[in-house]
Formats: structure tokens, sequence, C-alpha cells
């Protein structure tokens, strides 16, 4: 292998350290220490591993993480009226849901519900449409992520060719608008791509590939481009492994830098959702905007 590792353990630990310190100074002027609240719906809190991993990132800040927990039974107006609790709780800073929600539970309609201002994941149409004039502070935290990953090579992304592979609301559009807004040339590849057999041929120009579909193994080791920086977002469990999108052993033979996964964008997307609250904290507090 002859790429740099994009460790995203590592990344989090030193990210997570300069959070820490944010939050200490914060508390010092505020008395207060942010508190966000994650609704979980019809599962144990504690048992899924995102939680978990968020709850110890969260403490490990400084940060007061609760959950509230709501049974599975639990309609989309009585959710509609715990996010408008917590909306209106001074108390509370941030808010998320937890997916999976039952399929009874509309995702999208209840994340507008939790204020703008409030929205620790920056799901939220509103934070979203922000995103396109540049003018939120809240990111979603996968996307965020990968732009914490592509910082941490050092590069300049001012007019290089970059490859978005998947175009999700969660994680390809929004890459999308930050790779834009750092002056890179994005193409963004879907289904569609695929089709019209011509993803390979995108894919061989990127110079900064990242690539969210949640395929195993999609994209080929031998369509990365000699030096590109790989972010593979996909997480894939195959014969009880988890393993990304990007065939990993190929393309660290041509990369310069590539995430491993698992270990690269997942353990920074929790830190990414701290961020976003210690921001909505100060937002509400009006320390330090
Ligand atoms: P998604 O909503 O299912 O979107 C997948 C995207 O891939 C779509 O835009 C789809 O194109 C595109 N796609 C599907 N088949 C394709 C093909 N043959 N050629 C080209 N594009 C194709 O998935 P997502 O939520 O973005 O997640 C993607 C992956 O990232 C999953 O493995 C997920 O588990 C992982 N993920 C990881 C994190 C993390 O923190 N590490 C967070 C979120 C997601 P169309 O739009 O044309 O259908």
């Amino acid at each position: 292998m002859s790429a740099k590792l994009l460790d995203g353990k590592l990344l989090a630990q030193n990210l997570q350290a300069g959070l820490k310190a944010e939050v200490d100074a914060l508390r010092a002027k505020t008395g207060l220490a942010p508190r966000f609240v994650n609704i979980v719906i019809g599962q144990d809190a504690g048992s899924g591993s995102y939680g978990r991993s968020q709850k110890r990132v969260a403490e490990a800040v400084g940060i007061d993480y609760r959950f509230a927990q709501l049974p599975h039974t639990v309609t989309q107006e009585e959710l509609l009226d715990q996010i408008h609790f917590l909306n209106n709780d001074p108390a509370v800073h941030g808010i998320m849901i937890h997916k999976p929600v039952p399929s009874g539970i509309d995702f999208q309609l209840a994340a507008n519900l939790v204020s703008p201002g409030k929205d620790l994941e920056g799901l939220n149409d509103v934070n979203l449409g922000k995103l396109l004039t540049g003018r939120t502070r809240i990111i979603p935290c996968t996307p965020a992520s990968v732009m914490a990953h592509l910082d941490s090579t050092g590069l300049d992304l001012s007019g290089k060719d970059a490859v978005v592979v998947g175009r999700s609301e969660i994680v390809g559009k929004p890459v999308e608008l930050l790779l834009l807004e750092r002056n890179a040339t994005v193409t963004v590849c879907h289904s569609g791509t695929s089709k019209a057999g011509r993803l390979a041929e995108h894919v061989k120009r990127a110079e900064i590939l990242v690539v969210a579909v949640g395929r195993p193994g999609f994209i080929r080791g031998e369509w990365v481009r000699e030096g590109a920086v790989v972010v593979d977002v996909g997480i894939n469990e195959v014969d009880g492994k988890l393993v990304g999108d990007v065939e990993f052993a190929p393309a660290a033979e041509r990369a310069s830098f590539i995430t491993p996964v698992p270990g690269g964008v997942g353990p920074v997307t929790a830190v990414m959702l701290m961020k976003n609250g210690i921001e909505a904290f100060r937002q509400q507090t009006g320390v330090g905007i």
C-alpha cells in the first residue's frame, strides 16, 4: 500500500480535544454546559452503537447528553409534541432524532420541526437550504466529517477535480456544495451515470474522490487516479465484516491518501455532531458569535 491512511480515530481524538477546550471556555463564560437530547423511538437507546458512541464523545467533551426514550407505538403527533417541548426548553441546546425510526413515522417531517437553531444533525430543510448560500455553520455531520478528512491532508482543494459518487440529501449533495465552496471543480455521479456506462470515466479523472453509495467494493481500485485522495463513506457488512464502497487494497496502491472502513469517516461523524451542537449553544447564549 502506498497511500497514507486517513485515520478517523486519530482525527476524531484531535478534534475532540479542541472541542473540549471550547466547551470548557464556554462553561467558564456562561456557567452552563451544552445539553443535547437524542430522541430515540422504540429501541433501547443505550444498546445502539451510534447512540453509545455519541454519548461517549459528548461526555469526553463536557456535554450533557441525554436520550429521550419514546415507545415504538408513539404517533407522529406525539413525536411532534415532544420535539415542540424540547424546542421550547431553554435548557436544551441541541436536538436530534435517532434513525431508523419506525415505519409509521416520517423522519424528514420530524427533522423539519426541530428548531433550525437546535438542529444537531444539520438535516433540517432550513439548514440544508442555507448550505446552498454558504450561510450556515450547522453542517450535516457526515459531509462535515468528509471535509475534515480532506482538510487533514493539508491539500488546497481549489481547482481540483473532485468526483462525488452518490447524491443523497444526507451525504452526496451536501458534500458537493461544501467542495464547491472550497473552489473544487465538482462532478456528481449517480445511478444515471452508471446506466450510461460512464462512471469509470468520471472516477478516473478524480483528484478528490468521495464515494457514498452503499455497495461493497463498488468502485474498482484500477479506476482510482494515481495520487488521488479517496474518502470512502460507505459502510457495508460482508461476511460479518464492515467494508467500504471502494476496493480498498488496489485503491490504496494508487491513491495518495485513503480512508479505511471501518475507522475512517465514521468516528469523525459523531464529533461533528458535537461541533454543530456547540455552534447552536453559542448562537443561543450569544457567546462568541
Ligand atoms: P442512499 O441514500 O441510498 O444514496 C445512495 C446513492 O448512491 C444514491 O444517490 C444513488 O443514486 C447512488 N447509487 C446507487 N447505485 C448506484 C450506481 N450503480 N452507480 C452510481 N451511483 C449509484 O445512501 P446514503 O445514505 O448516502 O449512504 C451511502 C453509504 O454511506 C451507505 O453505505 C451508508 O451506510 C454510508 N453512510 C455512512 C455514514 C458514516 O458516518 N460513515 C453516514 C451516512 C451514510 P440515485 O440517486 O441515482 O439513486
